[in-house]
């Protein structure tokens, strides 16, 4: 009988300059019901963008930036789940090669077509498909926390 793999750390141990245990908790999860096995650095935002969290790629490893009102904070709730659902299918996203940017993240190509800032972000095809994932996932993850 094959046993049920467990959840392992894909989060490298990198100082923040504080401990992010549940959030570490909550991507690991995530990535385990994802399937993600890639190195996933959480980080947080140097930018005061209007948004709670956005993941990139660098080199062959991502990064998921968040709110460091967030990050501090640590805590396990529906919002900060559905959140990780929500970026961590973005990394997934990229890893398959589906979701790219070009160098200064202005332009967005899904799965072949090219998305520019003209196109509202709640519309983007790869948003609505990481919206629709944070409804199919988050009753699992949420059991495993
Ligand atoms: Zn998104």
């Amino acid at each position: 009988m094959k046993e049920k793999a467990s959840i392992v750390n894909i989060i490298p141990p990198i100082n923040i300059g504080f401990d992010i245990p549940n959030v570490k908790r909550m991507v690991n999860t995530v990535a385990h019901v994802l399937g993600i096995q890639n190195v996933v650095h959480v980080m947080p935002m140097k930018l005061n963008f209007d948004a709670n969290a956005y993941a990139v790629k660098q080199g062959c490893e991502y990064i998921i930036f968040v709110n460091e009102k967030i990050l501090r904070s640590d805590k396990i709730n529906n919002f900060n789940i559905r959140m990780f659902i929500h970026e961590m299918w973005h990394v997934k996203q990229m890893m398959e090669g589906r979701l790219k940017f070009n160098y200064d993240n202005t332009k967005a190509i899904y799965n072949g077509v090219e998305y520019t800032n003209l196109v509202a972000h709640e519309n983007r095809p790869f948003e609505v498909e990481a919206r629709r994932a944070e409804g199919v996932y988050f009753k699992q993850v949420k059991k495993l926390l």
